[in-house]
């Protein structure tokens, strides 16, 4: 089968890719390689079955594409205010792709009758005020603070889908994603797990914002993939919104500890002040629908993610 993927030379896109491949697909990735890299699908150009264009989503897309499902995850991910790959410092951009890219893959996927599978975020969550956040949850989110325009982005995105769904005719479905780590995240972009494993691996200082106690609910990649792929194959998931994540919580204080811990450092926390504004306090995924809907859930225990992970910025 042919299928695109948005954002393939990105962290989950290229895992996605290879995950593609290697289950016979052929698979077109469209990148602008603004947060991506190349290095993340060198491995693929070769192969006759995988095609790469750079291309920005959110100005025309080629008149000849075809495929019959579409995943859509090109975006800016990183809320990390000091990278050049947030979506602070991509903010146009960033909310560009979320609704000119989204509004032009669902055109595309009414016009080739494919699939589309969009990928938001536990971000529209907000500040949640419901825990642990359930698909039903409407969210806590600012519209004009500094993560708004990845936030609401997703949220107009995710409008925009289930419009075409509704109204178009289109087979989509929106899956919203929590805290994902693995080997390929971007080494710059500021995401805690990176930031903690290389910092470890130097001997450096922890850079903890707040008092560490804020939560998250970290999944490793490759589950993740295996369940963007069931919510595309499983039927009756047209229309469904879907959280996937795992429900493990910790806080940042005990994810220092234990990168800490698996790295044999002699890094210690530093405290750097202020979260930065509306940083959500604390997060989990509800994966009730997931396990119901598709009979996933994560299997990788956090310590052999990280492991993983720590062994890919080792090298
Ligand atoms: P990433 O930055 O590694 O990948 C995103 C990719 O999209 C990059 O390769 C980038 O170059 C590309 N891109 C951005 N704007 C584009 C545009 N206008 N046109 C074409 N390509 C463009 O981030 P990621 O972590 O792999 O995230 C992938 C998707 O998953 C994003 O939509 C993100 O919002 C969502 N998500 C990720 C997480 C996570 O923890 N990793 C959590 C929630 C949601
Ligand atoms: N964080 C931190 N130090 C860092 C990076 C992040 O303490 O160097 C905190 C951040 O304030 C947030 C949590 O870790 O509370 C997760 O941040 P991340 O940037 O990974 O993603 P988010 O879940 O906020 O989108």
């Amino acid at each position: 089968m042919k299928i695109v993927v948005t954002g393939g030379a990105g962290f989950l896109g290229s895992h996605l890719c290879d995950r593609l491949i290697n289950s016979g697909h052929e698979v077109v990735a469209l990148d602008n390689l603004s947060t991506g890299s190349k290095e993340n699908i060198m491995h693929l150009l070769d192969n006759p079955n995988f095609e790469f264009i750079q291309i920005d989503l959110s100005e025309k897309l080629p008149e000849d594409l075809k495929a019959a499902q579409i995943y859509h995850l090109a975006s800016p991910a990183s809320p990390n205010e000091d990278s050049p790959k947030s979506y602070h410092k991509l903010a146009f951009e960033t909310m560009q792709v979320n609704t000119l890219g989204t509004w032009n893959m669902c055109e595309l996927a009414q016009k080739l009758g494919a699939k589309i599978l969009f990928t938001s975020t536990s971000e529209i969550y907000g500040e949640p005020l419901e825990h642990p956040q359930k698909e039903s949850y409407r969210g806590n989110v600012s519209t004009t603070g500094p993560r708004s325009v990845y936030d609401e982005s997703k949220r107009f995105g995710e409008t925009i889908v289930a419009a075409f769904e509704r109204s178009k005719d289109v087979d989509g479905r929106i899956v919203r994603i929590f805290n994902t780590y693995g080997p390929r995240m971007d080494e710059d972009d500021g995401r805690v797990v990176v930031e903690f494993i290389t910092a470890a691996l130097r001997n450096e200082p922890f850079p903890v914002f707040g008092d560490g106690e804020q939560t998250r609910s970290f999944c490793y990649v490759s589950d993740l993939i295996e369940g963007l792929v069931l919510a595309m194959n499983t039927e009756n998931t047209r229309g469904e919104v879907i959280n996937l994540g795992n429900p493990d919580e910790y806080t940042i204080k005990e994810l220092a500890q234990k990168i800490k811990e698996l790295t044999e450092s002699e890094s210690e926390m530093v405290f750097e002040g202020e979260r930065p504004e509306d940083d959500p306090s604390q997060r989990c995924p509800d994966i009730s629908k997931a396990k119901e809907l598709l009979g996933w859930e994560p299997k990788i225990p956090i310590d052999e993610g990280l492991e993983e992970t720590i062994k890919y910025f080792r090298n």
